[in-house]
């Protein structure tokens, strides 16, 4: 093979998949293993035998480097990771001693909701737009900004936290530390406490979206709210980048007719006139494998 690849990770806080992805985008080969609440030494060496058997599956000699998709707001410049809610155990290690001693790789880590970003601008929903905005509803709300057709990491790394604008003066509490955050309101855990709060029995987001999609009128009102709140951020974010296209990923994205003729609304009624209607407002098409692709796309880009 005469393409270059390089193997890529998607540290998520339940599973753990590493891919090996050729520089056109073909991924070779899978492999994944659940988190689990072990040390960080076991969970870079899990990383490792993952990425060994991907080798092995790929049939790949030699792989360029090794991406990795991080939820985190800070990488440091030498990879030091800093505030992982979801995986504390690897706050404070260095991503790229750790699995450079593994591997023998080079690691170029990055922020996950900007690697779905970049992954969706490569193959999926943005292909090709000047501006984008990548913004990725799940537990958590995670964004990632392309300008001039390239990643926007910003210093630190964690440039595009659109899940912390502050929406709602004094709303309700964050991880982040602050009050009233767009994830406080648009993510699945916010789904599921505003359903909470009215007493509407339902363990996740999706029981709230077949309540509303079977009729029943508070959980169709939840939707509409959370739209609501997007809509009012995606503003803020449309008259700030004045982007071509917005994508909207994860699994919320999912509940789309329940919530998006809200975010619609708002999203007018709150952008400057002159980008109102311009702006495009899709759904990704990558699903899970955004943000390995991009972890990989921004690899290829660094070498
Ligand atoms: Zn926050």
């Amino acid at each position: 093979m005469n393409e270059k690849a390089a193997l890529s990770l998607d540290l998520g806080g339940t599973n753990v998949r590493v891919v090996a992805v050729t520089e056109s985008g073909k991924i070779l080969s899978r492999q994944h293993s659940p988190t689990g609440s072990t040390s960080a030494g076991e969970i870079y060496d899990e990383i490792a035998r993952l990425a060994e058997r991907c080798k092995e599956e790929a049939g790949v000699f030699e792989f360029a480097a090794f991406g990795a998709a991080i939820p985190t707001t800070t990488i440091g410049d030498n990879g030091e990771l800093a505030h992982l809610p979801n995986i504390p155990q690897l706050e404070g290690t260095d991503i790229s001693r750790e699995l450079g001693l593994r591997t023998g790789l080079k690691i170029v880590a990055v922020n996950d909701a900007s690697a779905a970003t970049l992954g969706e601008h490569w193959l999926g929903a943005s292909k090709g737009a000047l501006n984008a905005v990548g913004i990725t509803l799940g537990t958590g709300v995670g964004g990632g900004l392309i300008v001039d057709r390239r990643l926007y990491v910003g210093t630190g790394g964690g440039a595009g936290e659109i899940g912390h604008i502050r929406l709602v003066p004094g709303g309700r509490p964050c991880g982040c530390g602050g009050k009233g955050c767009l994830e406080q309101y648009c993510s699945a855990t916010a789904i599921v406490r505003s359903a909470g709060e009215i007493g509407l029995a339902a363990g996740t987001a999706r029981d709230v979206f077949d309540l509303a999609a079977s009729g029943n009128a508070a959980a169709t009102a939840i939707f509409s709210e959370m739209g609501s709140y997007l809509g009012l951020g995606l503003s803020i974010v449309n008259n700030l980048f004045s982007p071509d296209i917005i994508v909207l990923g994860g699994g919320v994205a999912s509940g789309w007719e329940q919530f998006f003729p809200a975010t619609e609304a708002a999203l007018y009624e709150n952008s400057l006139p002159d980008r109102r209607s311009r702006v495009k407002i899709v759904r990704a098409l990558l699903g899970d494998d955004a943000g390995v692709l991009g972890a990989a796309k921004y690899t290829f880009q660094q070498l």
